[in-house]
């Protein structure tokens, strides 16, 4: 189900999973009963502004419903831009960002993720940088930049540190990208 489509959905409370608020404080969002459902993180929200049918306080509430399946089967919790705002604005300290990883979490052990996200975990973990703009040395070199950026990139031990924890993460676990030998940072073009 795509958001556009759970604009219209109809819940049916009866799909309700207890012990699911449990579930996502123990994968992190501890602070979740906190919530009393102010919507000053909503007002701070960039996915509110791009249309999400579920953003901070709604995946809070859809959580506290125990709407599991509801959340797994929307693509919403995948548009979280990471930029904190909710949780510096947040008047209960629940740290609404922290939730929505959690619930991701229960995503990725259900492999209910989007295939945008596997290629940007590919792509961290073979360079370091979720998005990887490959070709892009040429342009860079036009501005005065150097032709990598002093990232992983630049730094092939750097990356192979990053790889190496990367595969103690139960991403290794779950077998989703793979994980054998070392990245192509250093030998792809930038
Ligand atoms: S997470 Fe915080 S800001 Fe958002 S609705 Fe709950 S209490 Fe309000
Ligand atoms: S961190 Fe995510 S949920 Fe919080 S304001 Fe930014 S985009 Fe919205």
């Amino acid at each position: 189900m795509s958001s556009a489509q759970a604009a219209s959905l109809v819940i049916n409370l009866t799909d309700s999973e207890p012990g699911f608020a449990d579930e996502i404080k123990e994968l992190g969002g501890e602070e979740l009963l906190e919530c009393i459902q102010c919507a000053k993180c909503a007002a701070a929200c960039p996915m509110v502004l791009a249309g999400f049918s579920f953003f901070n306080k709604r995946i809070i509430q859809a959580i506290l419903l125990g709407l599991r399946e509801v959340l797994l089967d929307d693509s919403s919790i995948w548009a979280c831009q990471s930029c904190n705002r909710c949780t510096e604005v947040c008047p209960r300290e629940v740290n609404p960002f922290e939730i929505i990883q959690a619930m991701r979490r229960v995503a990725v052990r259900e492999f209910a993720l989007p295939t945008m996200s596997i290629e940007g975990l590919k792509s961290l973990y073979d360079t370091g940088h979720a998005v990887y703009l490959a070709g892009a040395g040429n342009t860079r070199a036009k501005v005065g930049l150097p032709e990598k950026p002093p990232s992983t990139v630049a730094y092939p031990e750097a990356l192979k540190e990053l790889q190496a924890i990367m595969r103690k993460t139960a991403l290794a676990d779950l077998g989703i990208i793979p994980m054998n030998g070392f990245g192509v940072a250093d030998t792809c073009e930038v």
